[in-house]
């Protein structure tokens, strides 16, 4: 017998080994192989068979590690689609879909975490008053030891109770991480600290599953009058489709309507599976569905512990699986058992879509081919946006897939009203106060004042986005990509965000020596000291890539601002993503123009939709909430959709265009990648693969061109787009680009190119 197996290697296809007489293997079962002359790795069986290879002596499998399959057939099937559809190799799927400690020989490692805590003997009022006598002349430590005790909720501890009781109670975990980056003290400042014996650390094991809690569908909220018909709408349309899509404005109840789903699915001994496009938003999620499905719910993402990770696909194998997952794109790989219902949760998002490394799969995508694969349980898809991407309104418009509107907002609350402030104008006549406007600050200040929280959108994080020489103009650039360092005034260094490769800030100009260097343009932290400036009395949080690096950073700034603890937050992109809070009555959009300058087909959709979704997030109960929208293009057909919230005109106009310029949903999109160290070199084989791709397609390939950013890691880029009219044989398609890859990898010149394919890009 022989066993094709899928490998952890980057190589197309499958490889065969022979399976010695007296093992039993069958699909899904774990292998130990030898590879190559030195290595062994773990694959997975996909079939058995009694075809013996051709051509090459065929090695043993050595040993079984599974009695039982650990990788169902669907999700086997899901795999082979993945790397068939996205081209990718089938072992790079199998590296992403799996957690490490499957994919090893020795298991998995425990992750730790560093938490900091009051030492014992400073574990009272009194010794904490002592504490800040001492520390008064350190200003520093002061600021850092203040912090904490904000953090752990000390300063709340009441002088004359019972202080140990009281700490059981209410006093949170704080890693050492989420104290530095919220106070920002250096290392060297904590450590003097925990020298003075005033905090300490100590290591924990990254969160154990502990989701226990109560399954308590008691607590399910009864529908409202239009969700109970939307909901009636969508059961309806599920008996039609397979795919619904559920078009609901912001704070229209969608996540109700979700519960109900998920419910009644449980009644049918159905599993479901919740997709969120960002761990920041499962922590929300996760309160309000715990609070109902309690023990019935896990919870999967990249943010958790490999061990965890492990947990919770060997529990989806067991006997006694969770019956409802909540996850981002990662739990698509989870095996289920019978997989009833898919909720896809902001269907529009980008980040649904991996970029790298490959398989550059689209959850969203994949999800629905999921549903199709476990054909046999009639598993749906429900996909739920305040503003559907344009392919999947697309999709519902012409009847692919169900639609269902939801138009008002739960209890009738208003939409938020958006006032566009022009900058342009406001700059001329020099009103603007830095990166605010008048009109914003006295909104903000009003809110604050009535006890009422401000969102901040910037879509830029650190400190400048460019620093430049006020003499002579140069600009520092990373030395192994194409781009402008961004300046980050915490770690007083320049950090390039597409390889992370940080530098010193230099203190005078190489090209002239002036020592005039200048920030410009305002990423989110500098955002952040001049709103703590403006506002010395608010408690300011930051919510964005460098704030929340920790699962626990995570949930504790959604959930020190829900319960009101902090009152302004400031945030990129990652704020503007489904969050629900009470009390936030003003939004502020700092630069609109950002978004709309991206040199991409999809910058207006995103656009409207980053705008839309974070005007979302104001007046949510009680009271018609407040959006600033500050722009210098106050004129655009585009920022007056955003202020009607029109979704259809924007929708109208964009068909239209992609129509024309031939884009999705028309065409189908692939790109081309070819990386190299050189830049001739990768020009040379870039010409020669738009020649070749031109054999076969014709005037369908565009390029080759140098990107946007055309150095990265020091691989010199560029890129074919290929435009494909729908109907053709995308087969076909993937057979001719994977030939004409390998027969361009052959030749000698280009031993070490880098060639692949992002298939749908985004
Ligand atoms: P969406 O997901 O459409 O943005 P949510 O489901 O988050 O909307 O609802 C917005 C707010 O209104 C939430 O705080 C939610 O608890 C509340 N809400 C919505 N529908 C109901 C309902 N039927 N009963 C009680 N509260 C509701
Ligand atoms: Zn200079
Ligand atoms: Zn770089």
């Amino acid at each position: 017998m022989f066993a094709d197996l899928i490998l952890p290697v980057p190589l197309q296809g499958l490889f065969t080994y022979a399976v010695p007489d007296g093992m039993t293997v069958q699909a899904g079962v774990r292998v130990l192989v030898s590879f190559g002359r030195s290595k062994t790795y773990l694959g997975i069986v996909a079939r058995v068979h009694s075809v013996k290879p051709e051509g090459y002596e065929v090695k043993p499998i050595l040993q079984v590690m599974d009695a039982a399959p650990i990788v169902n057939e669907a999700q086997l099937k899901l795999w082979l689609w993945i790397a068939d559809y996205y081209m990718s190799p089938i072992g790079d799927v199998y590296k992403a879909a799996m957690p490490a400690g499957l994919k090893s020989e020795d298991g998995y490692r425990p992750k730790t975490e560093t938490y900091i805590r009051l030492t014992k003997q400073y574990r009272n009022t009194t010794a904490l008053h002592i504490a800040l006598n001492v520390l008064s002349r350190a200003k520093k430590q002061l600021e850092a030891f203040t912090e904490y005790l904000a953090l752990s909720h000390w300063d709340q501890v009441e002088e004359d109770g019972n202080a140990e009781t009281q700490m059981k109670n209410d006093i949170v975990e704080v890693t050492r991480e989420e104290l530095m980056n919220s106070s920002q003290a250096s290392a060297e400042t904590i450590k003097q600290l925990e020298k003075r014996q005033m905090l300490e650390c100590y290591e924990v094991e990254v969160g154990r599953l502990n989701h226990d809690g109560e399954y308590r569908p008691q607590l399910i909220q009864p529908l409202t009058a239009p969700q109970q018909d939307a909901y009636n709408s969508i059961l309806m349309s599920m008996m039609k489709k397979p795919v619904t899509l559920l078009h609901g404005v912001t704070g229209s109840g969608k996540t109700e309507i979700y519960i109900h789903l998920i419910q009644r699915a449980l009644e049918r001994k159905e599993q479901v599976l919740y997709l969120l496009p960002e761990i920041a938003l499962t922590v929300q999620m996760m309160q309000r569905l715990q609070r109902v499905f309690g023990h019935r719910l896990g919870i999967y993402h990249s943010k958790y512990s490999d061990a965890e990770r492990v947990e919770i696909w060997q529990k989806q194998l067991s006997q006694n699986p969770y019956d409802v997952i909540l996850g981002a794109r990662s739990a698509v790989f989870l095996p289920f058992q019978h997989l009833g219902l898919v909720i896809v949760d902001e269907e529009h998002e980008t980040s649904y879509k991996q970029q790298d490394p490959a398989p550059r799969y689209h959850a969203r995508n994949v999800a629905i081919m999921m549903a199709q694969l476990n054909a046999q349980f009639n598993t749906k898809v429900l996909l739920g946006t305040a503003t559907p991407s344009l392919e999947s309104y697309h999709n519902a418009k012409t009847g692919k897939y169900g639609l269902v509107e939801l138009k008002e907002r739960y209890q009738g609350i208003e939409m938020p009203e958006i006032q566009v402030v022009d900058v342009a104008d406001l700059q001329h006549r020099k009103m603007m106060a830095g990166p605010f406007s008048p009109l914003l600050l006295t909104r903000m200040r009003e809110a604050l004042e009535q006890g009422e929280q401000v969102i901040l959108f910037q879509n830029r994080r650190g400190f400048a986005p460019v620093v430049e020489c006020h003499q002579c103009g140069w600009v520092p650039t990373c030395q192994h990509c194409d781009v402008s360092l961004t300046y980050h005034r915490q770690l007083n260094q320049l950090t390039c965000h597409y390889c992370g490769y940080t530098y010193h800030v230099p203190t005078e100009c190489p090209c002239c020596g002036s020592t005039d260097l200048r920030t410009r343009g305002y990423g989110t932290e500098k955002i952040e000291e001049q709103v703590r400036e403006v506002f010395p009395e608010a408690r300011v949080a930051r919510m964005d890539l460098d704030t929340t690096r920790t699962r626990n950073a995570y949930e504790r700034i959604i959930s020190d601002f829900s319960a009101g603890r902090t009152h302004i937050l400031i945030g990129t992109q990652m704020i503007s993503k489904g969050l629900d809070f009470d009390r936030v009555s003003v939004v502020g959009i700092l630069n609109a123009d950002t978004m709309l300058s991206y040199p991409d087909f999809r910058a207006y959709e995103h656009a409207f939709m980053m705008m839309s979704q974070v005007a979302g997030r104001a007046g949510r109960k009680k009271k018609r909430g407040l959006v600033i929208l500050q722009t210098k293009q106050k004129d655009l057909p585009l920022i007056h959709q955003v202020v009607r919230n029109d979704y259809t005109g924007l929708y109208k106009n964009l068909i239209a265009e992609r129509q024309v310029f031939h884009y999705p949903p028309y065409y189908r999109l692939v790109y081309v990648f070819l990386k190299h160290r050189y830049d001739h070199t990768v020009h040379t084989a870039a010409e020669e693969m738009g020649t070749r791709l031109r054999h076969w397609f014709g005037g369908r390939v565009l390029g080759p061109d140098k990107p946007a950013v055309a150095k990265v890691k020091s691989q010199n880029i560029r890129k074919l787009v290929i435009k494909l009219e729908l109907g053709i044989d995308m087969k076909k398609v993937r057979e001719y680009l994977l030939m004409e890859q390998q027969q361009m990898l052959t030749d000698k010149r280009y031993s070490s190119l880098i060639i692949y394919y992002d298939v749908d890009p985004l």
